[in-house]
C-alpha cells in the first residue's frame, strides 16, 4: 500500500462508500447547519485541526491561539508531520503538472518523459524543504524526501502506464490526470456555516464525496472527529452527503526511511458528528467567553505551546 493512491484503490473506497449504507439522521447533516444541534451558538470560527488535533485535553491550545493570540513555536515533531503532509500534496501536484506540462510542450506524453520530469523536480523539492523545515536533521530530511519522491515517481509512473495501456485515445491530459492522480489534495471547504473557518482544507477529497485525513503519528482519540468536521462543512456548503472518509495513518521511520501506510475507510456516523459538534461547542465557548481552561493533567510533547505553558 502506498500513500499515493492508485485508481484501483480509490475505486475500491468509492465502491464501499456506495454499497455499504450509513445511517445518518437528517438533523446531523451539514445542510441542517441552521438548526439544533449543528447551529453554532457562538460566532468564533475555528480550524478543524485546532478542534481535533488532540494535543490539549483542556482546549487551552484553542484559548492561546484564538484569545491570547500567542505565536506557536514549531518543534521537530511538528515539522516532521508537516513535511510528510507536504510530500503527499506536492507529489500529487507534480504528477498532474508534469502530465500537463509535457503534453503542452511536446504534444505527446510518454511514461519515460513523465518519469524523467518527475525525478528532475526532486532536487528543487529537497532545497525548498531544507529552507522551510530547519528543525529536522538534514540527513533525515533528505532521506524522507528522496524516499517519498522516488516512491511517488514509481507509483504515478505505473498509474500512467496503466492508463495509457487502456486506450491510445487517452493521450489528452485531462482524462489522464483523472486516472493517474484521482485524489484532490488540500481540498478547500468553506466551514463558516458550521462555526469553522472559511478555508478549511481536507488532506484529500475523492469525488463524489470521500474525505481523506492523513495522520503521521499514532492516532489520538480526538483525531477521528476531524472527518466529521470536514463532512459537516462540505454538506453545509454543497448540500451533498458525505458518508465516508478515509483515515490514513502513515508510519514513517526517520532512521531507516521505511514506511507503512494504514488506510481505514470510516463511516461518518451520527456519533462522530455529535462528538465533533460537542468539541466545537466547547472550543467556541472558550474563545467567545475568553475562558482560560488551564492546563490538562498531561501536556502532549508535540504541542507548539509546550514552552509557553510549562516554562523552565
Ligand atoms: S502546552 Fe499543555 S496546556 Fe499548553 S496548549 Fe499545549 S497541551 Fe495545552
Amino acid at each position: 500500500m502506498s500513500v499515493y493512491y492508485s485508481l484501483e484503490q480509490v475505486n475500491e473506497w468509492v465502491r464501499v462508500a456506495n454499497t455499504k449504507s450509513v445511517q445518518v439522521s437528517d438533523e446531523m447533516r451539514g445542510w441542517r447547519w441552521h438548526d439544533y444541534p449543528l447551529q453554532p451558538a457562538y460566532s468564533a470560527q475555528l480550524g478543524v485541526s485546532d478542534i481535533t488535533n488532540g494535543l490539549c485535553d483542556s482546549f487551552r491550545y484553542v484559548y492561546l491561539k484564538y484569545v491570547e493570540r500567542i505565536r506557536q513555536k514549531d518543534n521537530e515533531e511538528l515539522q516532521k508531520g508537516s513535511l510528510l503532509h507536504e510530500m503527499h500534496s506536492k507529489a500529487n501536484e507534480a504528477a498532474k503538472r508534469n502530465i500537463l506540462k509535457i503534453h503542452w510542450e511536446r504534444g505527446k506524453l510518454t511514461p519515460e518523459s513523465f518519469h524523467e520530469s518527475f525525478v528532475q523536480d526532486k532536487q528543487k523539492v529537497v532545497e525548498q524543504a531544507k529552507s522551510k523545515y530547519t528543525l529536522i536533521p538534514q540527513e533525515e530530511l533528505e532521506r524522507a524526501v528522496n524516499t517519498l519522491w522516488t516512491r511517488a515517481a514509481i507509483n504515478y509512473g505505473a498509474a500512467l502506464n496503466s492508463a495509457l495501456s487502456v486506450s491510445k485515445h487517452l493521450e489528452s491530459p485531462d482524462p489522464l490526470i483523472a486516472l493517474v492522480a484521482p485524489v484532490i489534495t488540500e481540498y478547500p471547504i468553506d466551514g463558516t456555516k458550521v462555526g469553522l473557518t472559511q478555508a478549511i482544507r481536507a488532506d484529500g477529497f475523492i469525488p463524489p464525496g470521500i474525505i481523506v485525513e492523513i495522520k503521521t503519528h499514532p492516532p489520538l482519540e480526538a483525531n477521528k472527529y476531524a472527518l466529521a468536521g470536514y463532512a459537516l462543512a462540505y454538506e453545509a456548503q454543497h448540500n451533498s452527503p458525505v458518508n465516508y472518509g478515509v483515515f490514513v495513518h502513515v508510519e514513517y521511520d526517520w532512521k531507516t526511511g521505511s514506511f507503512t501506510v494504514h488506510p481505514k475507510i470510516t463511516p461518518i456516523t451520527d456519533e462522530m458528528r455529535q462528538g465533533f459538534i460537542e468539541m466545537r461547542d466547547q472550543a467556541q465557548k472558550i474563545v467567545a467567553q475568553k475562558i482560560d481552561p488551564r492546563l490538562p493533567p498531561k501536556c502532549n510533547s508535540r504541542c507548539p505551546y509546550l514552552k509557553h505553558c510549562n516554562p523552565p
